[in-house]
């Protein structure tokens, strides 16, 4: 168990790592934020900061011997160095659940072997193998990359076999995965938090709407095929969890389908939808986070009232900051990105027990 004045260490430099950071000082911890970028959002709420690439192993050395345990906030942190800064300090959740996320044929395979139900999914190595996979798979589908993908991109939709050209060029011509178009009801997260000793605890499912691939509102409650399916999402998150012998927060999202929950990707990590937490439910999923790598007992996941509906702040809703909070219901969240780009995540608002005005 990490005494209070303990330093944890976070491997990435955003949002989630500046909301962790204050979510561990409320329990009396120091951050110490390792990233390679020039700007670090997380950082200015930080007593401690490396800006150093992620194969600088010096400085990762120094990092992990400056730190009582360390995490991340960054999906796509290399592999390596997690499981370089392993043999220094306590790193959780560990390197294999990271490995897997980021790989999305491998967390298939990995989420199917383990009697999950992933969308219908094929290899695509290379252009030849794309048509052997649209033979197989049929069309509607969506080709995505392997790896480095996020918020939609890396990703094509093919509406008949003749769009293989263009989704290939779209996508890069990278390793891929092709998936079957789920057409699905609706989108849901399930987030859920297990500690050292392997006590698991989860927070109510969000219905997620996305626009263009970004996350835009998270709300409960969600509709009842969302309701009538989070048992079943939960049962195969847990069974990821208690594979991995996972510590700290995970995500799985998911698709309602009127055959049952299918699985989209897994997130080793807090989540966009889950950022309703904050002022939505006893025990935010930062502050949970944090409770479990330290090893602390984990706190109630109890929403604390509905209705909840977390909206996301991207690119130019970051000028309606000032409405916002001229609503006395709306908490704001803005995360002090200098750079206003379309698409960016800049912020977030969040109404408990209240719908927007
Ligand atoms: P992802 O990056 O895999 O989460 O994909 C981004 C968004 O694209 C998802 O949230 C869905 O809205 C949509 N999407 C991804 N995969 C599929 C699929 N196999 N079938 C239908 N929609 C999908």
């Amino acid at each position: 168990m990490l005494a209070p004045g303990s330093t944890i260490g976070i491997l990435g430099g955003g949002q989630l790592g500046r909301m962790l950071a204050v979510a561990a000082a409320q329990l009396g911890f120091k951050v110490h934020i390792y990233a390679p970028d020039a700007e670090s959002v997380a950082a200015e709420v930080t007593a401690h900061h490396s800006q150093a690439a992620w194969d600088d192993e010096p400085r990762l050395a120094a990092f992990a011997a400056a730190c009582d345990a360390a995490t991340f906030e960054f999906e796509n942190v290399p592999v390596d160095t997690v499981r370089f800064l392993s043999g220094h300090v306590a790193i959780r959740p560990g390197a294999r659940g990271l490995e897997i996320a980021q790989d999305r044929l491998a967390e298939k395979h990995f989420v199917a072997s383990i009697g999950g139900r992933p969308a219908p999914f094929a290899s695509v190595p290379d252009r030849a193998a794309l048509d052997v996979a649209l033979a197989d798979i049929g069309t509607p589908a969506i080709l995505k990359t392997v790896r480095m993908g996020y918020d939609g991109k890396g990703q094509a939709r093919l509406a008949a076999p003749a769009d293989a050209d263009t989704a290939w060029e779209t996508i890069g011509r990278h390793a891929a995965i092709l998936e079957g178009f789920v057409g699905f009801d609706h989108e849901f997260s399930v987030i859920m938090v297990r500690g050292i000793d392997g006590e698991t605890r989860f927070w109510d499912s969000s219905v997620n709407v996305h626009i263009d691939g970004i996350l835009s509102t998270a709300s409960l409650p969600p509709p009842q095929i969302v309701r009538d399916q989070q048992d079943q999402a939960r049962a195969m998150m847990a069974n990821i969890a208690a594979e991995l012998d996972y510590v700290g927060v995970l995500t799985g999202e998911f698709f309602a389908t009127d055959d049952g929950p299918v699985f989209n990707e897994m997130a080793p990590r807090v989540h966009n939808s889950g950022h309703w937490t904050i002022e939505g439910a006893e025990t935010s999923q930062f502050e949970n986070h944090i409770r479990a790598i330290a090893g602390l007992p984990l706190g109630s996941t109890a929403t604390r009232a509905l209705p909840v509906v977390m909206q996301n702040l991207i690119g130019a809703d970051i000028a309606q900051i000032p409405a916002l909070l001229a609503d006395e219901n709306c908490h704001v969240h803005h995360y002090s990105k200098t750079e206003v780009r379309p698409g960016r995540k800049l912020g977030h608002a969040t109404w408990v027990g209240t719908d927007p005005a």
